[in-house]
């Protein structure tokens, strides 16, 4: 059986690697490295072939990779997951914006369709839907030089009763979880006040600008990331 019928594209799949190294040290679990195990669940390979991509990587001078530590971007590496992170956020609020697509269909397309669009696209993209800064999850979009603004948000999970705070990214992309994100009325922008967080079984208790008061489960307030809405504010 001829095996390469079953393997991505080497441009798609190299892009793919960078991302999945890019959010993982992100992610920090590893102190700006992403594991070979971290990143072959991610994409789901095997370890095998993400040792293979990693010598691959380093030698394009895209990654470097120490045993037992994992694998860092270089510069050039960032830049390259960076313009791919662009192209993908963009994207996906042009789906959600201008055709119709709902919050947690706009990822899957996105995801491939980023790797067939030029650069020269995405920045007619990125003008006519105004410059966004942020995607329909609220990630912060890179912008075409390449800088990318701080990220100072925090879970849900990790509020304190009585603070007001203003829903900013949520930290999952699974549809079900978004529909269900969504339906609570947990999408970026919503402003809602923190009414209790529960210690032992880490349910947050929130109420929203309509009076709703939702109670959301210690994973789903997990990832739903928030900053500290100020005093007054509508
Ligand atoms: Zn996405």
């Amino acid at each position: 059986m001829d095996r390469s019928t079953t393997v991505k594209s080497p441009s798609s799949s190299v892009g793919d690697y960078l991302k999945a190294i890019w959010e993982l040290s992100e992610e920090g679990t590893t102190e700006g490295a992403a594991s070979t195990n971290d990143v072959a669940e991610r994409l789901s390979f095997s370890a095998a072939s993400v040792s293979n991509m990693f010598g691959r990587l380093r030698e394009m001078g895209l990654a470097e990779h120490e045993p037992y530590r994992g694998a860092t971007l270089t510069e050039e590496g960032r830049a390259e997951a960076l313009r791919l992170l662009r192209r993908h956020r963009l994207i996906e609020t042009f789906l959600l914006e201008c055709l119709g697509y709902s919050w947690e269909e706009v990822h899957e397309e996105a995801e491939s369709m980023e790797h067939s669009v030029t650069d020269a696209f995405t920045e007619r993209l990125a003008a006519f839907l105004g410059h966004p800064a942020q995607d329909p999850h609220g990630d912060p979009i890179p912008s075409a030089d390449g800088t990318l603004e701080a990220d100072d948000s925090f879970p849900l999970a990790e509020a304190t009763p009585g603070q007001r705070v203003r829903v900013y990214r949520v930290g999952d992309e699974e549809p079900a979880r978004l529909a269900y994100l969504e339906e609570l009325g947990l999408t970026p922008g919503r402003l809602l006040e923190v009414k209790e967080v529960r210690a032992l079984d880490g349910v947050v208790v929130v109420e929203d600008e309509a009076a709703d008061v939702r109670s959301i489960g210690g994973p789903l307030a997990g990832s739903v990331f928030v900053h500290s809405a100020s005093e007054g504010g509508s």
